[in-house]
């Protein structure tokens, strides 16, 4: 069967020029010596994958973290190659139970949102943990997250205004992603806040998954049909000229550039119109800002130092730290960035039995410096990461949106 790894990705495969920078970087190959590293698997590898499976196991021990293709100084996108090799060899060998399950977290959310406080303490059960690992292979340990109740998609009914309907202000739209929707309701009630206090009117159009989780468990047709029928949605939305924002690093980063790349959907009209108006929420108010029209005026003074890390996602993004330039701007606060690439968690990757040790060694240097700081709580953009940081370290964890909600005195 010929390999499917397209053009775009494929392209860049010569270029490598064993520099090994992309090894020093790599937050896993440092933390287990069952990972060889992105340029033995990466480049190296997939010179003999042309045809039929990859030629070692080790491949699945890459958390698709980015952080090689972000560093690659030839622009040789390791990360995309490895994807691709992983979900075929899935493909090949078959896919886990435990990989489909954790690859849809609409489902676990649906069915924990009706009976939130039961699934929350069913969760937190030593017990039931232990039974979930051994028959599933989900860690004892892993950080799971808490369901909400209701939804916010329920409690925002009156926000779906339709494409293109002129307004008295200028409006833009909020993709939330599952864990706003589900479990971090109070991120997507306080993101809608801070977008309303610029002057935008926020609209929240129905919505479902982007289809990450299934992508990166090698889940490629299911994961294409998501993003189809979400790309379809938002869609109208950016052909009427509406910016996209979202708070999720990994879901928004899906729609702006990986589902195209790593999926091949280069030619899907709906995400290529969807694509071009994606932002990442900080990216978003930090451009406001440069254009004069961030509400710095009503920014109060919060006294406290917070340490920040930085989610690999965000390199994929190619914005820098839009999140760090927000919170200067708030007096008083004093974010520290931590020195550290990756917290480990990886989407659904530190969730998994085999996986979590590795994930947890990835992280030590994040929860470390976060232990350290003694601040009340650390700041995050993804949701996973947070989680994962949450739980390994004791301190909660928030969006930096929310640092802007507190600052803006509303709550
Ligand atoms: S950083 Fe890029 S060029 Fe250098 S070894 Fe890795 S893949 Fe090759
Ligand atoms: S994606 Fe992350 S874990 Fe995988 S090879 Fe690259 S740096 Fe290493
Ligand atoms: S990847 Fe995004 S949209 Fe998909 S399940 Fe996760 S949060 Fe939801």
């Amino acid at each position: 069967m010929a390999h499917p790894l397209h053009d775009a990705v494929r392209g860049s495969l010569d270029n490598c020029v064993k520099c090994t920078i992309c090894e020093t970087y790599c937050p896993v190959s440092a933390a287990t010596p069952l990972f060889p590293g992105p340029k033995y698997v990466g480049p190296q590898a997939e010179r003999f994958r042309g045809e039929g499976p990859s030629p070692d196991d080790s491949l699945t021990w890459c958390s698709s973290c980015g952080i090689c293709t972000h560093v690659c100084p030839q622009g040789v996108k390791i990360a995309e190659i490895n994807s691709i090799a992983k979900a075929e060899m899935a493909a090949e060998r078959g896919i886990p139970l435990r990989d489909r399950l954790i690859a849809r977290p609409t489902l676990a959310g649906r069915l924990g949102a009706p009976v939130a406080p039961l699934a929350n303490r069913l969760a937190r059960n030593r017990l039931v943990r232990a039974a979930v690992e051994r028959a599933v292979g989900v860690h004892r340990r892993a950080a799971l997250p808490t369901w909400a109740g209701r939804t916010f998609q329920s409690r925002t009914r009156l926000r779906r205004q339709p494409p293109g309907r002129p307004g008295e202000r200028p409006a833009v739209v909020y993709f939330h992603g599952c864990a706003a929707n589900y479990y971090e309701t109070h991120t997507a009630e306080m993101a809608v806040r801070v977008l309303e206090m610029q002057g935008l009117d926020v609209i929240v159009p129905r919505q479902g998954c982007c289809g990450l989780p299934l992508q990166s468990n090698g889940l490629y047709p299911a994961a294409r049909h998501y993003v189809r029928r979400l790309a379809g949605s938002l869609a109208p939305y950016a052909r009427a000229g509406h910016d996209i924002v979202s708070t999720s690093t990994s879901c928004g980063l899906m729609l702006k550039r990986e589902a195209r790349e790593i999926l091949d959907m280069e030619d899907d009209d709906d995400l290529r119109a969807v694509s071009g108006r994606m932002y990442d929420i900080c990216e978003y108010l930090a451009l406001m800002h440069e254009r004069g029209e961030l509400r710095t005026d009503l920014l109060t003074p919060l006294d406290m130092e917070v340490p920040y890390h930085a989610p690999c996602q965000l390199r994929g993004h190619g914005v820098g730290t839009p999140a760090m330039d927000l919170m200067r701007l708030i007096p008083g606060l004093r974010p520290r960035q931590v020195d550290a690439v990756c917290c480990g968690v990886a989407g659904t990757y530190g969730l998994k039995r085999e996986k979590y040790d590795v994930a947890m060694a990835v992280g030590e240097p994040v929860f470390g410096q976060v232990r350290e700081s003694g601040a009340e709580l650390s700041v995050c953009d993804s949701e996973t990461c947070r989680w994962h940081i949450a739980e390994a370290t004791g301190v909660p964890s928030v969006h930096p949106v929310a640092m802007l909600h507190r600052s803006y005195g509303l709550g």
